[in-house]
């Protein structure tokens, strides 16, 4: 049997936007040429979003000096748009009872090595205090995909751990991932004040896609997830996110599905994705990935700075699936937000001790550090945890946020409240060596900044923080 999805309840602009054929060709009969090179290297620099074609170009530039050359217009864009702030977001796993059997997913329904559970209310709350008191403020709330987490289900989810109050601190943003679902139900998540709704597609390759998602399962509806994004979009969706799950398929026709989707996106309601994730498949519990397509690290620091010159105002998502040592490496090609000091282990945060717990958790991580420790080492390398959340909460989202994004406000807002957020960060929770690190940091911005009445009132409220219990200040 072949489960379908009513298709008359997919979106206004429900269009396969994505022709394998068309694809591959482009990504075969694209050669290395430097003038078409520099040529596209010229608009990238002028902040302006690539096509297709424009993105083929810069995949088959892969002489070393041209992969420099791409590094050092990434790290230009990253500059120029985000600054040097890096926001920090944690997951939290909810339930892992799952309908589908997707290949690569320790959730998926056939894994017999899977512990199943939703988290009760008192557990979700539990997790919630335990990554309050660790300093977060941002976080996002998975889902496996089943019909008892339906949107009302992920609605009350998100009530309940905004209610969440631990000191002085409550989580300021809950976004979602979760399965695709129909208008009224992005209606119905969208009301209870999510951030970004964020889902990935797996592989933008059809048949890598059919392969991976059985026949019979409801993900194996490449359309109904396709255009679920577009249905967000249709039922006030502030922002919304979208990835690959690279080591599925070709890392570069991974690269053109997401840039075209970006650019469907665009077209069809006037604002592109806030976010883009590029996971790479890591080993899980009762899994076998000897199938998977190798995405080597220098390859996948490539991916990382084509996406930041092929969609200049979209966040860039590096995950703890990647180890330190690679994330550090990739902080500078365009990476805007990361989470830290994750547990993916329903109940990570607060029923389990330090080791991964494999039969809970969704597939193996590769940074483990604590939340305390990646925090130093962002700030030794010359870069500004944010924990900030004005964007959504003044309503700076969607198109708004790319009015504010393109003349370069984001510097302007962004920073300020970095600062502020990390100042809460290091005043509440971080040890002695990251309160140091913190506050050396937070001189060496302020030197920067203009004298004026904005710099006044930033100083202020930095002081305010460290000296009284007055928190969560921003632009
Ligand atoms: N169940 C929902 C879904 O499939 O979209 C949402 C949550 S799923 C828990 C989040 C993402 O984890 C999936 O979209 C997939 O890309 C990723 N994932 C699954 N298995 C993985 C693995 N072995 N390694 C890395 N990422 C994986
Ligand atoms: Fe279920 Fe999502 Fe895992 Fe697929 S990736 S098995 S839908 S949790």
């Amino acid at each position: 049997m072949t489960f379908l999805f009513d298709h008359t309840l997919l979106s206004s602009s429900a269009v396969d936007f994505v022709d394998a054929a068309g694809v591959e060709e482009l990504l075969q009969e694209t050669k290395h040429d430097l003038g078409r090179f520099r040529e596209v290297l010229a608009k990238s620099k002028s902040k302006e979003a690539l096509t297709e074609a424009e993105t083929a170009v810069l995949l088959a530039a892969d002489t070393p000096e041209c992969v420099e050359e791409i590094f050092e217009v990434a790290r230009q864009l990253k500059k120029d748009v985000y600054g040097n702030r890096i926001v920090i977001f944690a997951p939290i796993y909810v339930g892992n009872y799952c309908r589908n059997d997707c290949v690569y997913c320790a959730f998926r329904r056939s894994n017999p090595e899977c512990d199943r559970m939703t988290l009760s209310d008192a557990q979700l709350e539990n997790e919630v205090r335990e990554m309050l008191r660790q300093g977060h403020k941002r976080t996002i709330a998975v889902f496996g995909e089943s019909h008892k987490y339906n949107a009302a289900f992920i609605a009350q989810c998100v009530e309940k751990i905004y209610a969440v109050q631990e000191g002085n601190s409550s989580i300021r943003r809950v976004n979602i991932n979760a399965a695709p679902m129909d208008h009224e139900g992005f209606r119905i998540i969208h009301e209870a004040g999510i951030g970004t709704y964020q889902i990935f597609q797996e592989t933008y390759h059809k048949p890598t896609y059919a392969k991976m998602h059985p026949a019979g399962t409801e993900k194996a509806d490449f359309m109904w997830r396709l255009d679920s994004l577009s249905r967000a979009y249709e039922s006030g969706a502030d922002d919304v996110g979208l990835g690959a799950l690279f080591g599925l398929y070709d890392w570069r026709f991974e690269v053109l599905g997401l840039v075209a989707h970006s650019r469907h996106l665009m077209n069809a309601y006037g604002c592109g994705p806030h976010t883009i994730s590029f996971p790479r498949i890591r080993p899980a519990s009762g899994i076998d990935l000897s199938w998977k397509y190798d995405v080597s690290d220098d390859d996948f620091k490539r991916l990382v700075a084509i996406l930041r010159l092929s969609v200049p105002y979209t966040g860039l998502i590096c995950t703890a699936r990647e180890n330190a040592h690679v994330r550090r490496s990739v902080m500078d090609f365009g990476v805007s937000q990361i989470d830290a000091g994750s547990r993916i282990e329903l109940g990570g945060y607060s029923e389990l001790g330090e080791e991964q717990v494999a039969r809970k958790e969704q597939f193996e991580l590769g940074d483990m550090r604590s939340l305390d420790t990646i925090i130093c080492e962002l700030l030794e390398d010359d870069l500004i945890p944010s924990f900030c959340t004005a964007c959504y909460r003044k309503g700076r989202t969607g198109q708004q946020f790319m009015e504010y994004a393109i003349p370069g406000f984001i510097q302007r807002l962004c920073t300020p409240n970095a600062l502020t957020t990390l100042q809460e960060y290091l005043t509440d929770y971080a040890s002695e060596k990251t309160r140091n690190a913190g506050e050396a940091a937070i001189m060496r911005q302020l030197e920067k900044m203009d004298d004026g009445p904005q710099k006044r009132e930033l100083i202020s409220r930095l002081e305010r923080i460290s000296e009284t219990e007055e928190r969560d200040l921003y632009f």
